[in-house]
């Protein structure tokens, strides 16, 4: 009988477990392998961005799986309920999938599971996802890590098995069960600016993602631990829109940043920041709050403004604070889907301090506009800009947006190309910004540099009662 072969953010041929054993069982024994894919809104119910990449992703995977002669089967609806129809049409006895490690996911995980065990298929789970399963790094007392350095030494003394070989040839069904059309899935339909403007930022599929990761290796890794802080150096990997939708795997990034530069420090920053990646899933396995809630609850009750529409969020969303290397920030997301580390740190810490603003607001607005949105970093990563989450950022620490931009954008490269307002002659992707805005919004290039939405001291002020209140 068949294997069902249940794809999910693991959208690759190379160096993916289940894969791999699916193909050798179907070398070994001749039973067919069906890949599929589920687009169950409780889990895939995305932000407009994400959901539009994903299209572009499983379009791509459609592809490569058809040129090594198999297909890519997709339905839609929730997951355990077409599993079962899969099943009861395909006769599989079966499912494979690779394990995913936040909470949605994985109580979906386990709904399929324990369906397999009532109606009598089998599931069998892979890793892939990350370098170590979340449970596999402990304390020497057997607790899961809440800070990053120790849980970083923890990893680095860990061997990372080599990537393993690409599948090429997948043994197939005599009759194929029926799939949905992608295009009746209408992946962009929330994302007008996605083929308009955001498209030729973005690179999908593994070959791209091989091909980013050698360019890095080759002519960046030596130089990233400086580079990787100036947004407009081209410094960093530019890997997690292809991490997040599995187009390449942790391992293949980690094997090839060893073998550039060993001992290099560029590569072992790089390896570190892979590590980062880690430690947000091993926070959301353990600490499944992180991703909702205030992982310090002392936090809950805090002052900040949870009001959508205050002209404050809509500033900041509409990269319109009169801040500029806010503003630029939020543009580059609006643009090319992707936001450089250094800038959403500003961005983010901009908006829960100066704007005393609910960090899940943020949080949703990111997970709207990014097409690497993750659950866990994008959650890890709020939640440390917040002081909420564990070894975060302490709240009284207010960064300076204009003492960061002279010190991170020094020749105003960055803002120059994201903002158009006052310039003379923009930059091309400072005036690609109004043509991906809804006309809602009525901004033009010809007006003029806002105001700040809030004077800077009086915002840090602000933030800084607000704290000390909460801690009395
Ligand atoms: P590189 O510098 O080349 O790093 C290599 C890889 O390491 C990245 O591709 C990524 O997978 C991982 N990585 C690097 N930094 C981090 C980090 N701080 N946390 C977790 N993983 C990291 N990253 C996402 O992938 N998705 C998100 O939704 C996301 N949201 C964020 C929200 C906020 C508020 C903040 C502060 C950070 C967020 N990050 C998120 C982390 C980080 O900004 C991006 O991973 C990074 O900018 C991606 O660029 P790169 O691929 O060039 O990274």
């Amino acid at each position: 009988p068949p294997i069902l072969l249940w794809f999910r953010r693991d959208l690759r041929l190379d160096d993916h477990p289940a894969l791999r054993a699916a193909a050798d069982e179907g070398a070994r024994t001749g039973r067919p392998v069906i890949p599929v894919f589920i687009h169950d809104e409780l889990v895939e119910g995305f932000g407009a961005a994400p959901r539009w990449r994903l299209g572009l992703a499983l379009e791509h995977f459609a592809r490569r799986l058809e040129g090594i002669g198999s297909r890519l089967i997709l339905r839609r609806g929730q997951a355990a309920a077409q599993i079962a129809r899969l099943v009861e049409e395909t006769g599989a006895s079966e499912v494979w999938f690779s394990r995913a490690y936040d909470p949605d996911a994985m109580a979906r995980d386990r709904e399929v599971e324990d369906l397999g065990a009532r109606v009598g298929f089998e599931t069998r789970s892979f890793a892939g996802f990350l370098l170590h399963e979340p449970d596999a790094i402990r304390t020497g007392a057997g607790d899961h890590y809440k800070v990053f350095t120790p849980y970083w030494k923890s990893l680095r003394a860990l061997e990372v098995a080599q990537p393993l070989s690409g599948v090429r040839k997948l043994s197939v069904p005599d009759k194929w069960p029926a799939s949905d059309r992608l295009d009746d899935w209408q992946m962009g339909r929330a994302m007008d600016r996605g083929a308009r403007v955001v498209r030729p930022h973005v690179r999908v599929g593994e070959e791209e993602a091989a091909a980013r990761l050698d360019r890095f290796v080759e002519h960046r890794v030596g130089e990233y631990a400086e580079a990787r802080d100036f947004p407009a150096v081209p410094g960093t990997s530019n890997l997690s829109e292809n991490l997040t939708w599995g187009e390449i795997s942790p391992r293949q990034c980690w094997h090839a940043s060893c073998g550039a530069d060993p001992r290099g420090k560029g590569a072992e920053t790089f390896r570190k920041e892979l590590a980062w990646r880690e430690f947000a899933y091993h926070l959301a396995f353990h600490t499944p709050r992180l991703l909702r809630d205030n992982w310090r609850p002392e936090w809950d009750g805090f002052a900040w403004s949870a009001d959508r529409r205050s002209r404050e969020f809509r500033a900041w969303s509409q990269g319109r604070t009169g801040i500029a290397f806010v503003d630029a920030a939020m543009r580059e997301m609006y643009v090319t889907g992707r936001m450089h580390n250094r800038a959403r740190m500003i961005a983010a810490s901009y908006l829960v301090k100066h704007l005393l603003t609910d960090w899940r607001l943020g949080q949703e607005w990111f997970a709207d506009c990014l097409v690497d949105w993750d659950p866990a970093a994008n959650a890890m990563g709020w939640q440390w800009v917040a002081g909420s989450g564990p070894d975060a950022a302490p709240y009284f620490r207010v960064f300076n947006p204009e003492t960061q931009q002279k010190r991170f954008d020094p020749d105003g490269a960055y803002v120059n190309r994201w903002l158009a307002e006052g310039r003379a002659d923009p930059h091309p992707d400072a005036l690609a910004y109004f043509d991906a805005i809804p006309r809602g919004w009525s901004m033009s290039p010809r007006d003029g540099y806002p105001a700040p939405v809030v004077d800077l001291s009086e915002g840090r002020d602000r933030a800084l009662a607000a704290y000390a209140d909460s801690r009395r």
